[in-house]
Parts: structure tokens; sequence; C-alpha cells
């Protein structure tokens, strides 16, 4: 079997929500930006990118939406009962989708390619 057939399983807290892909990263990115802190409640996000075709969503995030900084439109995907993060997607990469890597039911496979926002980085933050 191609890695390109394996069936990679990821889902929220709760389990409400869970999702399946198939492929390999497009794109390993650990963010400190100052929105990521937020949406991960922690110094960096890091994101598991992979092309939007290949994900099936199991269950109904709740998508709130908002305006990067550099103006383009995000959308960040989390589990209406138990409020994990599970994706963020932008409208300047329609065809992407940043999987949140802690919710990956394997989170090994991730590593970062990109480590962007370092001006924003906490100092404590050893990332
Ligand atoms: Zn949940
Ligand atoms: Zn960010």
């Amino acid at each position: 079997m191609s890695d390109e057939e394996v069936e990679k399983t990821g889902g929220c807290l709760c389990g409400a929500v869970r999702y399946a892909f198939t492929g390999d990263a497009e794109l390993g990115v650990q963010c400190y930006c100052l929105d990521c802190q937020k949406i991960s409640g922690a110094g960096n996000l890091p994101q598991y990118v992979i092309k939007r075709a290949r994900l099936t969503l199991l269950g109904q995030p709740t998508v709130h939406r908002r305006k990067s900084a550099a103006g383009n439109d995000l959308e960040i995907a989390f589990c209406p009962d138990c409020g994990s993060p599970i994706y963020k997607a932008t409208s300047m990469a329609q065809d992407l989708i940043m999987l949140t890597v802690g919710t990956l039911d394997d989170p090994s496979m991730f590593s970062p390619t990109h480590k962007p926002y370092q001006q924003t980085r906490q100092p404590w933050d050893e990332s």
C-alpha cells in the first residue's frame, strides 16, 4: 500500500468531531503569531497542512470567521462541545487546510518546516 492510500485520523478531545485524510503534510507550520497563541491557549500553534480535498470531516465543527493581521479571511473550526481547535483555513490558500497537530491521533508524525512570527514568540516558549 502506498503512503497516499494510508488513512490518517484525528479528532477533538470529546470525540464529537473526527476527521480522516490521506497523504502527507504539504507543510509543517509552527506559528507564534498572537492569533495562534489565542487559538491554542499556548505559546504557538503547530499545524499539519494538507490539501483540503483530502480531508473528510465527521461531525460538525463550529467555524469562527475573522480577518488576519494581513487582511485575509480566516476560518477557525473548533468543537462546539469541548472547544478543541480542529483546523484553520485562510483565503490566501483556499486549497489547503491547517489541522491542529494536537488533534492528530498520532501527533508524532508532525515535523515543523516553517516557524513564522518569531517576533511575537514568548521568551518562555522553547519549542
Ligand atoms: Zn469535542
Ligand atoms: Zn499564526
